[in-house]
């Protein structure tokens, strides 16, 4: 298990990497945001602990930058400030977790075992049918080694289909979960949709088809 420390009060950056050491964790400090970025984006770190007042980049704009560019490792914020704004805008830039200074090393340890734990353990909740999988954070189509990037209606339609499998998803479902209306004009739309999707699934040489069922909705078929 590796851990970067980015924390410009060299300080605490050192008392904290010490302190992981003894607990058996590897440590990396880098002491400023760009630093930190670099390191980040470079290594595979199980946890990155980022202050969020970094001299050269802020914390918060190196964590955007590395959800950016889909780097998913557990970040623990630390903050001096106390001000809920800081603490929501880590919570949306993509921390899982955040600490406000002062705090106790025993919490801090207490924090990362729970982060790295849950990353460990984290169940693949994303949706499979047949040869299919959709990527929940990518919002992508994966089949085999090709995948491709649905748009977000396509996407909850083809979801809604795969956890109906083994029934009939009808129009009137499509509308009222995804357009979130029950007006019949909107009909149209879903065989627009569907059609996108047959087309994505053909790109990609799926064995899994919609099935129109005429006058009733659709349905998955191709499962082995
Ligand atoms: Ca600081």
């Amino acid at each position: 298990m590796t851990v970067l420390v980015v924390e410009d009060e060299k300080g605490l950056a050192e008392a904290v990497g010490a302190i992981l050491r003894r607990e058996g964790y590897g440590t990396d400090i880098a002491n400023d945001g760009k630093k930190g970025l670099e390191l980040a984006l470079n290594g595979s770190y199980d946890c990155i602990i980022l202050d969020v007042m970094l001299p050269g980049m802020n914390g918060l704009d190196v964590l955007s930058y590395l959800r950016v560019k889909e780097i998913e490792t557990p970040v623990l914020l630390l903050t001096a400030l106390s001000e809920t704004d800081d603490k929501i805008k880590g919570l949306d830039c993509g921390a899982d977790d955040y600490m406000t200074k002062p705090f106790s090393m025993g919490e801090l340890l207490a924090r990362i075992r729970a982060m790295t734990r849950r990353r460990n353990t984290a169940p693949d909740i994303n949706p499979k049918y047949g040869d299919i999988t959709l990527d929940l954070k990518k919002a992508e189509l994966i089949c085999g080694s090709g995948s491709v990037v649905l748009g977000r209606k396509e996407f909850q339609m083809l979801e809604l289909l795969i956890s109906n499998s083994g029934q009939i998803t009808t129009k009137e479902q499509f509308v009222t979960k995804i357009w979130g209306s029950d007006d019949e004009s909107e009909y149209n739309n879903v065989e627009v949709y569907i059609s996108f999707l047959r087309k994505k699934l053909a790109m990609l040489h799926s064995s899994v088809q919609i099935k129109t069922r005429r006058g009733i909705g659709y349905c998955l078929e191709g499962a082995k």
